[in-house]
């Protein structure tokens, strides 16, 4: 699509116009990736982090309780995912320098020696050499967000981003090495304009992506974002807002970038219409959730945004879990779907696209 129909839809409140995107995405979605819905189980392995990320509540500047699993609590909430019929355990976490390539490593390859689990890594920016090691040692797939697209808004948000590397080199170095790679951008970021919006549109399908994550910008009070909008919100004219029609909207728009990209319907789409967000993003684009299978403890400390906690309430301990679990698979036949079996890799290569 290009720049001005994406501008259309963004903008339009139409219903008919609505309507038509809404068929046109879950169309799409059900001939190129079908009606199964894959659930992965998100599991939260380190609430540390040394970085400064200005939207984060894990910035490494608050001074909060944080905590790391263990190898075997992780080897654990591996266990539940295998016992809930889930087909891949990501493991997420912040910048945590004790998260070592050995120590990883050795995880994903106890992971590997007893289940058949793919493993997607989502531990942000990490050397060509640490990636390759955690590759080697099984990992399969690897989430990062480009975020924006807007390089100053970017450097503006990521005080630390000269310390780090170039998120967009990582993503092309993690293709080359054979992961399936994710990637995707957050709505609403103060700073953010509809033009910037569509630029991060347009950037999906010039990028090597199987999966696309996007999610409302969600304020932490905590935050220099939070705390000072103000000081970062771009005209209110030009500021992008996000509401619960535009995050439906942008999905739908992403199913037609990348027609066969795994897309999930976001926690932080869920924590902005608890109603409907998770559902109605299944019907306009998405097929994939992302149920948290992170023990109860750990995962009040991985405070990346307010509420999350009471998105995943119905999911705090192991039995509150597999009723969670329970309501999930129950909603995904209510809206006619299946739930996908095996690892639901992305099957097709990204030249195809
Ligand atoms: N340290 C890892 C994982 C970060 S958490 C990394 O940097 O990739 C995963 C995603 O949560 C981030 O990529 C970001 O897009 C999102 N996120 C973080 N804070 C948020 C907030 N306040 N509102 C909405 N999404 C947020």
């Amino acid at each position: 699509m290009n720049r001005q129909q994406l501008q259309n839809f963004l903008r339009t409140t139409d219903p008919e116009a609505l309507e038509l995107l809404w068929l046109t995405a879950d169309g799409m979605r059900r001939c190129e990736v079908g009606d199964a819905i894959h659930l992965r189980g998100l599991c939260e392995i380190s609430s540390i982090c040394s970085r400064r990320c200005l939207y984060c509540g894990l910035r490494a500047d608050r001074q909060i309780k944080r905590d790391r699993m263990s190898m075997s609590e992780i080897l654990r909430a591996a266990e539940k995912a295998v016992e809930l019929g889930y087909g891949t355990i990501v493991l997420q976490a912040g910048e945590d320098p004790a998260l070592s390539r050995e120590w990883v490593a050795q995880v994903i390859e106890l992971i590997k020696d007893s289940t058949d689990l793919a493993i997607t890594l989502s531990l942000g920016e990490q050397s060509n050499e640490t990636l390759r090691e955690w590759r080697d040692a099984g990992a399969d797939r690897y989430l990062l967000r480009f975020e924006t697209s807007n390089p100053e808004l970017y450097r503006r948000i990521h005080p630390d981003s000269k310390k780090g590397r170039n998120r967009l080199d990582q993503l092309w170095a993690m293709h080359e090495m054979g992961y399936q790679v994710g990637s995707g951008f957050m709505i609403g970021v103060p700073g953010q304009t509809e033009n910037d919006l569509v630029n991060d549109l347009l950037a999906l399908p010039r990028l090597p992506l199987k999966m696309i994550g996007i999610g409302p910008y969600l304020p932490h009070p905590e935050t220099p974002l939070g705390q000072h909008p103000e000081l970062y919100l771009a005209p209110p004219e030009d500021q992008v807002v996000a509401t619960p029609l535009l995050v439906w909207k942008v999905i739908a728009l992403a199913r037609l970038q990348v027609p066969k990209a795994n897309i999930p319907a976001t926690t932080a789409l869920a924590v902005l219409d608890e109603q409907e967000g998770r559902k109605l993003a299944l019907q306009r684009g998405a097929n994939v959730v992302m149920p948290n299978i992170t023990p109860a403890a750990q995962r009040s400390l991985y405070d990346i945004y307010p509420s999350k906690g009471r998105a995943e309430a119905a999911e705090q301990t192991s039995d509150a879990m597999t009723t969670f679990d329970d309501q999930l698979k129950r909603d995904i036949a209510s809206i006619g779907r299946t739930v996908g079996t095996g690892r639901g890799d992305a099957l097709w290569s990204w030249k195809e696209n």
